[in-house]
């Protein structure tokens, strides 16, 4: 089995698919990614997270070359035989050199797959995306009923305030258009992208993926 890059914007439903995913090829993937990372580093103290403490204070900026020597470790790190489901990364150009360096360093032979979503779509989820406040499940007007969680039942379900804020949402999709979308047009001109379009159910777009990725 190749190796899989999922990419596409964070609401894409990205998340919901690597879950699948992992469910499906079990034992024989390894899973990347940087916020799962990031913190699984913070839950206890270490020289790692101290020294990412040290020069950032906001997660977004991380510097380039941090992210490309953790994803170095993870590949070095790698069990024989097992192939690797990469969740948003690279990000931005700089890292995307340094990614696909380190691919051929490694050997690695990959499949890019994009989760695409307009910017009206992207705009709809996030504006009818629900939090749990009880088990912290995030949930849509579009798709669940939000006077009670379907998880837990819980009443006390609200509505994040940046999600309230169409200048925070248009900031975030503007940010995903400016760094990431020429990361995955390079990257489709290398040909070795396949666009998964996401205007049908998340179980259709699963099996897409799957198709794409058994083909
Ligand atoms: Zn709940």
């Amino acid at each position: 089995m190749k190796d899989i890059v999922l990419s596409g914007i964070q609401w894409s439903g990205k998340g919901t698919q690597c879950e699948l995913l992992l469910k499906k090829f079990g034992n024989k993937i390894s899973y990347f990614e940087a916020g799962w990372i990031l913190r699984a580093l913070q839950s206890k103290p270490n020289a790692i997270w101290k020294y990412i403490w040290s020069i950032i204070d906001n997660w977004n900026l991380l510097p380039d070359q941090f992210m490309v020597k953790i994803f170095d470790l993870f590949l070095f790190s790698l069990e024989q035989n097992k192939s690797i489901l990469v969740d948003g990364f690279p990000r931005q150009i700089p890292q995307m050199h340094a990614f696909l360096e380190m691919m051929k360093t490694y050997n690695r032979d990959y499949k890019t797959i994009v989760l695409d979503i307009s910017r009206e779509e992207a705009i709809k989820r996030l504006t009818s995306r629900r939090m749990c406040k009880t088990c912290w499940a995030i949930l849509n007007t579009n798709l669940h009923n939000c006077d009670k969680c379907p998880i837990c039942d819980s009443i006390d379900i609200y509505q994040r305030e940046d999600d309230k804020d169409i200048v925070s949402i248009e900031t975030r999709i503007d940010l995903f258009e400016n760094q990431t979308k020429p990361v995955i047009e390079h990257l489709q001109k290398e040909g070795v992208i396949t666009v998964v379009n996401w205007n049908q159910s998340p179980e259709k777009v699963f099996e897409d993926i799957v198709t794409v990725i058994e083909s």
